[in-house]
């Protein structure tokens, strides 16, 4: 899966949303979030984010790992 990460929040650029052709990516209060079993792997959303905040999950950086969580975190039920 995708993951968003911190340079999304008070961006909410939304070309990502555009481009993702699941409509996996959701809106939450200060970023958007990639759904963790939605997403189809296509990587289409990464190259159109302005403030390049999304990345394969696997190449998050070390500093940015727990977007990774808050991610799966966003979607799991209460
Ligand atoms: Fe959507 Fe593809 Fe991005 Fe996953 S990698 S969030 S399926 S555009």
């Amino acid at each position: 899966t995708y993951v968003i990460a911190e340079p999304c929040i008070d961006v909410l650029d939304r070309a990502c949303v555009e481009e993702c052709p699941v409509d996996c990516i959701y809106e939450g209060g200060r970023a958007l979030y990639i759904h963790p079993d939605e997403c189809v792997d296509c990587g289409a959303c990464e190259p159109v984010c302005p403030v390049e905040a999304i990345a394969y999950e696997d190449d998050v950086p070390e500093a940015l790992a727990p977007f990774t969580a808050d991610n799966a975190r966003f979607f799991a039920e209460p």
